[in-house]
């Protein structure tokens, strides 16, 4: 399972479907027509332009900054969101030969861990870590860290050192607040659908596994008369019957073919971009003119996942990254190097310190 490409093809069906996915737009405010929410500002963040965009309903499905955006409706709302922190380490394949996965169901502190073959390496995950900060870019704790490779090296083929982190990457969970409840793994994973006395609709906790059902009631709450969710059956982009290569392009799914007429427009582009990388040089022109990429965090986090599965190595290709999107988005040498300097900065937060 892929987080990121999840969220990029759902993106891209919704525009197969006619909609417009639009990132780096921030929600601001709303406007309100006899107060009743009839649209949103949006800060463009790339040029700083605010637009004023009107819609017959709107969703909030900001995750951990629910609140936040429904404060923006109504700043004397309640929190019903508390955010729980999960922290991931990124080891060699070597730690875990073979395709199978392990459950550990009981850490010294009753946690459960896992150990799953991912992308050719070895995931160990996960924490719950309540936090009260909520952060677009959440780090692990050190403690986190520690009781990942303590209970990880009791089951691996060797037990992994700091040294051996690959990467290392958090995510904050959104969880429906339980009455004073303190420990956040008994806190409900199941999501809440509100709508306030203005009609924003906001949809809440839930997991990846349950997103068709959230979509389902979350069009249910909005109430579109006649038009009923079609998420139970819909294909998503990309959607195939051919099971492809066991490589990382099965993530491009009925895309392949074309991904690779693009390969043919220019020779380097099917060179890795690092022998310690699987993606090739091609992906990134990809990802800017099909996924939206606007970054190079963008490519290398989120099209790709070079920057979790080797945060060193994705560091030193930052720089290929750059020239190429630069060349295709039209970008000048001090947005180069601005990149460059930002995306080797978060790399280095996904390392350990070094030794
Ligand atoms: C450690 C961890 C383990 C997990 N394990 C599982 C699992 O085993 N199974 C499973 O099914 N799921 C799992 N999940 C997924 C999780 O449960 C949620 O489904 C997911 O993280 C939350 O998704 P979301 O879309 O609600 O929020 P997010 O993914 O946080 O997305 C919210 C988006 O809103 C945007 N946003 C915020 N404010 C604004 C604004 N003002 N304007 C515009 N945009 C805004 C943010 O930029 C962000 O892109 C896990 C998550 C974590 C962190």
């Amino acid at each position: 399972f892929d987080d990121a490409r999840l969220a990029i093809c759902l993106a891209q069906t919704l525009e197969d479907l006619g909609g417009v996915p639009v990132n780096y737009a921030r929600v601001e405010s709303f406007l309100k027509d006899s107060g009743r929410v009839c649209g949103a500002v949006v800060r463009d963040v790339e040029t700083g332009q605010a637009h004023e965009i009107r819609a017959r309903t709107v969703v909030n499905a900001t995750g951990v900054f629910t609140d936040t955006v429904r404060r923006m409706d109504c700043p004397q709302t309640r929190n019903v969101i508390t955010a729980s922190q999960g922290a991931h380490i990124v080891l060699e394949k070597s730690f875990l030969p073979g395709d199978c996965a392990l459950l550990i169901p009981r850490t010294d502190d009753g946690r459960l861990l896992f150990a799953i073959p991912w992308h050719d390496r070895t995931l160990v995950g996960t924490t719950d870590t309540p936090v009260l900060e909520t952060s677009l870019e959440p780090r692990p704790f050190d403690a986190e860290i520690e009781f990942l490779l303590k209970h990880a090296g009791r089951y691996l083929s060797r037990k992994p050192l700091e040294r051996d982190i690959l990467s290392a990457f958090a995510g904050l969970r959104p969880l429906v607040k339980a009455n004073e409840a303190r420990n956040t793994a008994r806190l409900s994973r199941d999501h809440i659908l509100l709508v306030s006395p203005s009609g924003l609709v906001s949809v809440a906790g839930g997991k990846w596994t349950t997103y068709r059902k959230m979509g389902e009631d979350t069009v249910s709450a909005a109430g579109f008369p006649g038009r009923p969710s079609r998420t139970r059956n819909l294909h998503l982009h990309g959607w195939t019957e051919e099971v492809g290569a066991n490589t990382h392009w099965r993530v491009y799914g009925a895309d392949c073919p074309r991904l690779r007429v693009l390969l043919q427009e220019n020779a380097e582009w099917s060179k890795p971009l690092h022998p310690r990388l699987p993606y090739c040089a091609g992906e990134v022109v990809w990802g800017v003119r099909h996924e939206m990429a606007r970054t190079v965090e963008d490519v290398l986090s989120r099209r790709t996942r070079a920057l979790m599965l080797d945060g060193r190595a994705s560091a030193e290709i930052a720089p290929t990254v750059a020239a190429m999107m630069a060349e295709e988005l039209g970008r000048d040498e001090k947005w180069i190097k601005e990149q460059v300097s930002a995306f080797q900065a978060l790399a280095d937060a996904y390392l350990p310190p070094r030794v």
